[in-house]
């Protein structure tokens, strides 16, 4: 049933007796006594702009369902014309992303056959905050692969608050990446910044990643529509989680359908954390959304001391993966040294998060790896 539509029928009951409520996108409720001139300027403005509407006229009230647009309509405005008392919105204004439009989860197939979303195994995906040397790349790498991880992130591209902060070794970065993944077996996440820089990007990466900040940069996700790489969507600090969905909407419309959201914490009042990790998005979202959506509890916390409590409950709480900044010697990292993990609270973290997996009936995904056999098997 499509979101809303109990308030929109109980609505259309107490306005219109014998009312139908087809599918209506949404319904503007005219006040008791609008006048003729009043109804038939709405209609018609409504139909200058493409849009089909329906019109059901009650003993005492109007009202106009919305059976079809392109969306184009802003609701404000239609809200604020003359004889209108409410308009009410009936489903999303997302469509793709919505789980009206796409029942079954959303489960994005890498090429070995290992998969994010349904009920694949959560993932992790872990690294540093920014690429810095192939030292620092490929002790990291074998870190996170001994405790079973297959997805590798590091930032070559860094979106820094100060432009005077390390901006990321950019395309040696990725290099760096591509040979290390490489001699252990791993998918590699990293971020783009440049609309112009993704059909590069996307070559390196098996998950592109779109940043926080740039999760409402329009030119950027039209992009990230047009690559067929999976294509890792963080919430914006500020973005509702309409907004998300609505930033997700682009790179489905552009064609590429392998979008994972990755919830990293929103600003709040509260400062005793970098952010806030919204936990409670990742509900919501697979409720409205049949994408996956995996948490990143290092951004969402700031403090590697908080990362592992908050990893556990958004594997509890269904996240399908978490993804979570590991470092060699996080005091010397060049970003995010704070909320990174050093090894020995990575492989502590691995195991807390296998338990709470198996607590909630949902594996997490760890596998070994033989570098003589070049394959990747179970450990349990
Ligand atoms: C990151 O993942 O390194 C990053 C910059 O995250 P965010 O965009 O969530 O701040
Ligand atoms: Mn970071």
């Amino acid at each position: 049933m499509p979101f809303g539509t109990i308030r929109v029928q109980s609505l259309l009951r107490a306005v219109i007796p014998e009312a139908h409520s087809g599918p209506f996108e949404m319904i503007i409720v005219m006040q008791r006594g609008a006048s003729e001139p009043q109804i038939e300027h709405l209609t018609k403005y409504l139909a200058s702009r493409g849009i089909l509407a329906e019109r059901m006229d009650g003993h005492e009230q109007t009202v106009i369902g919305i059976v079809g647009s392109n969306g184009g309509y802003d609701i404000a405005s239609l809200s604020a014309m003359s004889g209108v008392q409410e308009v009410v919105r009936v489903s999303t204004p997302y469509r793709l992303s919505a789980r009206t439009s796409h029942v079954e989860d959303t489960v994005i197939k890498m090429p070995d056959g290992t998969c994010i979303g349904g009920n694949a195994p959560s993932i992790v995906i872990a690294g540093p905050c920014s690429v810095e040397s192939e030292d620092q790349l490929r002790r990291t790498a074998e870190c996170i692969r001994k405790a079973g991880v297959r997805f590798i992130r590091g930032g070559a591209f860094k979106p820094r608050t100060s432009p005077y902060s390390f901006q990321g070794l950019g395309f040696d970065g990725l290099e760096l990446l591509k040979k290390v993944s490489e001699e252990f077996g791993l998918f590699i996440v990293s971020e783009v910044m440049e609309p112009a820089h993704v059909p590069a990007i996307a070559e390196f990466t098996d998950i592109v990643q779109i940043g926080s900040r740039n999760m409402q940069n329009y030119p950027l996700l039209r992009q990230i529509g047009n690559i067929r790489k999976p294509a890792m969507l963080k919430r914006g600090a500020g973005a509702t989680i309409e907004e998300w969905l609505m930033a997700a909407e682009y790179i489905l419309a552009g064609g590429n359908d392998k979008v994972v959201l990755c919830e990293r914490g929103i600003r709040s009042f509260e400062t005793s954390l970098r952010f806030t990790p919204d936990l409670g998005a990742v509900p919501v979202v697979k409720k409205l959304s049949h994408l996956p959506v995996i948490v990143d509890p290092s951004h969402g916390t700031g403090r590697r001391e908080f990362v592992s409590s908050i990893a556990r409950a958004a594997i509890a709480v269904g996240a399908d993966g978490v993804m979570v900044e590991v470092h060699p010697d996080p005091d010397r990292a060049l970003s995010d040294g704070a909320q990174s993990l050093t090894f020995e609270l990575f492989e502590e973290m691995m195991g807390e998060l296998v338990r709470v997996a198996d607590a909630v009936n949902r594996p997490l995904l760890v596998e070994q790896f033989h570098a003589a056999a070049q394959h990747s098997v179970p450990v349990r």
